[in-house]
This record gives structure tokens, sequence and C-alpha cells, in this order.
């Protein structure tokens, strides 16, 4: 894999302030594949002071032009996206024809959806005697995870610019050749000089140099709620905007009146997906008492059928912590019925589909996020218990409802406590605003609640 030994910064690719490299490996052979440099406070504040100084004129490009180089940035990442899938799945670990048809495909809808939004956003409104004015906020700060590397960079980035900010990304030390290549992008697509720049490096380094630097204006944050909860104390101590998509433990919730079969399968398919890597991810399923022997039949069956399917987890440590809590989940007492904590392979971090029964609201797996494929599966004895288990963690970040009337499951889902739910498998969304109820996060992605998360207002009086 190609891979540039300098940052982004200003337009350029520079040489870092340090000599410190990050090995990049794919984790489905343990190869090192690239290098990167391990970008230091120095780089951070560089790469800053050129988004800083590329501020006034790119604030002050109209709407349009900025909407053209996000469309040009779209074409660019239509043009590369062999390229793109290829580089995810060396250091991701995910299957290529995923890679091409979810971590290459979604950014450049979204890149697409900004493009338009750019295009056609009312950034002037009049409020009775007053014009209001959506301004940017300045200088983003955007720290990404390795999960859904490129969309997460594009869910911010997109927006960002769309809005008039500048930025720069630290992206996730696990795969950073995708950053790279994204910068790339940004460049053909003729995006000015320090409007886009990149920082590679570790989190408690380069990202937390650019959560605290005073000359960011908004520091938005993508991965574990352990890490988001310090960078949104930091931003509240300095009173800078923060924006949080945090952790999630979701709900898959079966009503009696389902279609049981279907309701499992989806279900099972969307823990397995990515290696169970997903924010999002429904990793409990709530199952009626006197449907739930044959659910939990369906769902070992199904997981079966993952086991060649799914990719490694994205490196060693990853998977140890998810053996790890399979092995919490046996040892308080669910009952494995797929899976389990044994590696399936010598080779590579590959964790086996889990599918476990038995589980109640108390223990671990019901509670924490585990991030690799392992289902719980919970039994309601009626609908007021179901709610109340389905809200019963401290996040809220999606969710699914099945039912045989659409009706009877939008009631239930008006009373989740949870960000997004799909209806009867209801489709992703990438113009819906996706974010967290609770502790799974603050603020929004994708969509217009996306774009204004980059604004702020300025009302003028006549
Ligand atoms: P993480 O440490 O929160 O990583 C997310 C990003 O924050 C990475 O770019 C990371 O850099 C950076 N970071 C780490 N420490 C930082 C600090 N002190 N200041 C500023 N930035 C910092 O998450 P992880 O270690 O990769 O994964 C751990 C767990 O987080 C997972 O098991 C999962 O439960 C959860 N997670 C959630 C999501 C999500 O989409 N909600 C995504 C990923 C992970 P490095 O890459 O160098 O660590
Ligand atoms: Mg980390």
């Amino acid at each position: 894999m190609k891979a540039h030994d300098g940052m982004y910064i200003d337009g350029a690719w520079r040489d870092a302030d340090g000599r410190d490299a990050i090995d990049v490996v794919n984790p489905a052979d343990g190869q090192v594949i690239g290098q990167v440099p391990a970008g230091t406070a120095l780089d951070v504040d560089t790469a800053v002071r050129a988004a800083r100084a590329a501020l006034p004129g790119w604030s002050a490009t109209p709407p349009a032009e900025r909407a053209a180089r996000l469309s040009a940035l779209r074409d660019v990442l239509v043009a590369r996206k062999d390229e793109i899938a290829e580089t995810i799945t060396a250091e991701l670990g995910s299957p290529l024809k995923f890679s091409q048809a979810v971590h290459a495909a979604a950014p450049i809808a979204v890149a697409g959806s900004y493009a338009e939004l750019a295009a056609t956003y009312a950034f002037e409104e009049k409020v009775g005697n007053s014009v209001v004015h959506h301004e940017p906020i300045g200088v983003v700060g955007a720290i990404t995870p390795w999960n859904y590397p490129l969309h997460q960079i594009v869910a911010k980035v997109a927006p960002a610019l769309a809005a008039g900010c500048t930025m720069v990304l630290k992206p996730a030390e696990d795969t950073p050749l995708t950053a790279q290549l994204f910068a790339e992008a940004v460049h053909e697509a003729g995006v000015p000089a320090g409007v886009f720049n990149l920082v590679t490096g570790l989190g408690p380094v380069a990202g937390q140099a650019l959560a605290e630097h005073p000359g960011v204006d908004l520091v938005s944050f993508t991965g574990s709620t352990a890490v988001g909860r310090r960078i949104g104390a930091a931003a509240g101590a300095a009173v800078k905007r923060v924006a949080l998509e945090l952790g999630g433990k979701s709900a898959n919730v079966i009503l009696p009146s389902a279609d049981l079969a279907k309701a499992v399968n989806v279900g099972v398919a969307n823990v397995m997906s990515n290696s169970g890597q997903t924010c999002s991810a429904w990793t409990r399923m709530l199952v009626h008492r006197d449907q739930y022997d044959e659910a939990v039949a369906l769902a070992a069956e199904a997981a079966a059928k993952y086991g060649d399917r799914i990719g490694p987890l994205v490196n060693a440590k990853q998977q140890e912590r998810v053996r790890g809590y399979i092995e919490k989940g046996v040892a308080e007492g669910a009952r494995l019925v797929a899976g389990g904590p044994e590696a399936p392979r010598e080779e590579g971090c590959y964790v086996s589909p889990t599918v476990f029964a038995d589980v109640t609201e108390d223990m671990t797996i019901a509670q924490e996020e585990i991030f690799g494929p392992v289902l719980s599966i919970l039994r309601y004895d009626d609908e007021e218990e179901a709610l109340r288990i389905a809200n019963g963690t401290v996040y809220g970040l999606a969710g699914a409802v099945w039912a045989g009337d659409e009706a009877e499951a939008v009631a239930f889902a008006r009373r989740m406590d949870t960000g997004q739910v799909d209806i009867n498998g209801g489709r992703f969304n990438p113009l819906a605003p996706f974010g967290g109820y609770k502790q799974s996060g603050v603020g929004r992605e994708l969509g217009l609640h996306g774009l204004t998360e980059y604004l702020q207002t300025k009302s003028l009086q006549f």
C-alpha cells in the first residue's frame, strides 16, 4: 500500500515534526502494510494555524463554489472507489465486497448529499425585523475511529466544508492509509490549501493536542465513551463547541406479531456485519417468552452461516477485548448457542460469530458495548417489560422494532430513548440525522442536521 511519510498541511505533504512512525497492520494476517508518521503537538499546531489562515477565504467563498468543490470531491471518490475499498480491506480487514458496498459507497453518497445541501441551504433567513445569517463556526478539529474509516471522516469533513469551516483531521491510528487517500482526493478536488489538513498520530498525543488546541472552535469526535467524556469535559472548560458520537447497545425489539424468522435473520446480520464493529449495531435482541426458544434456534442457525463471511477484528487488542467479554458472558451464566471465546483461526484477529441466550438485564454483556460479533438474546413477558429493557442501558444510539402492523411498531419506537429506530427492517438513510440520546453522544451527523452542527447564527436587526 502506498503511504505518505509526511502530513497533509496547507495544501502539500510536509515533513513531520518528529521521527516516530506508526506501523499499519493487516489484521487478517498480521503483515505490516505501511508506515505513517506519528504526529506531535507541533504538527497539530502547524495544521491548526494553516486552517486558521485559510478560514477568512473559505468562509467567504460563495456556497455554490463550496458545493462545486464537494461535488468534485464526490467524483474523485467515485473514480477511486476500488482503491478505497482495497485500502480499507487491507487496514481494517473487512471482506472486499463489504468494503466496496458499504465502506466505499456510503462516503460517496454523503459527499454528494453535502454538495447538494451547500448549494441549496438558506444561509440567510428573515425573521421579523431581523436577517439571520448562518455562519461557519470556524476551525474544526475532527477525531475519527477505525470502524467505518472513510464514512466517519466524510461525515465530518463534508458538512464542515459545506458550512464554510476549515479543519484538521486526526484519524484513527489503525486506519491512517484511508485518511491519506482521502487527503489526496480533497487535493484533487481543488479544495484550496489550508482548508483541510491531516495529522496522523496517536490519540493521547496528536488527538489530545488537537482537542485541547485553543485555535480550534469545535471538536467533533467519534469513538469510545471513555475518550469522548474527557474531550467533552475539556471542551466545556474551554467554552468551545463539541460534537460526540459515542457507543451504543441498541435493542432489536421483536414484538409477538412480527415475522419472527425475518426479524431474527436481519437482526443477526445487523450484528455480524463489519464483524460487529458498528456503534449502531442491534446487539440486544428482545423476544417474547412464547417465541423465545424458536428465536434462539433461528439465531444460532443464522450465526453459524457467518463463520467464513466476516473479517477479523481490527487489531489483536480488540480481539482480546471481545473474547474477554465472551468469557465474562459464560461466567455470568449466559448460555452460548453459537461461537465462543476460542479463536476460530490461528492466524489473524478473528472472533467466532457468537450468540448468547438466557441473557438477563444485569449481565455485563447486556449492558456494555462489546464491539465484536456477539449477540445477546433477552426474554420479555409483556410490552412494558420490553420497553423497560430496551431503555435500560446508559446508551441510546439506534434500535429496531418489528411488528405485524407498522403502526404498532411505530407506537413502540416512539417510546424508545434512542436516536434512530428502524421499523420492520427500514433501510439506512444517509440524509437522516444520526446521533445519540443519553451517553451515546451529543449532536447529530448527516443531512441537514449534520450541516447545522457546523454553523452559528448572527442576527441583524432592521
Ligand atoms: P478511541 O480510543 O475512543 O478512538 C477514537 C479516536 O480517538 C481515535 O482517533 C483515537 O486515536 C482518538 N483518541 C484516543 N485517545 C484520545 C485522547 N486522549 N484524546 C484525543 N483523541 C484520542 O476508541 P478505540 O480505542 O479505537 O476503541 C475502543 C472502544 O471504543 C471500542 O471497543 C468500542 O467500544 C468503542 N468505539 C466506538 C466507536 C463508535 O463509532 N461509536 C468507534 C470506535 C470505537 P487512536 O486511534 O490513536 O487510539
Ligand atoms: Mg484508542
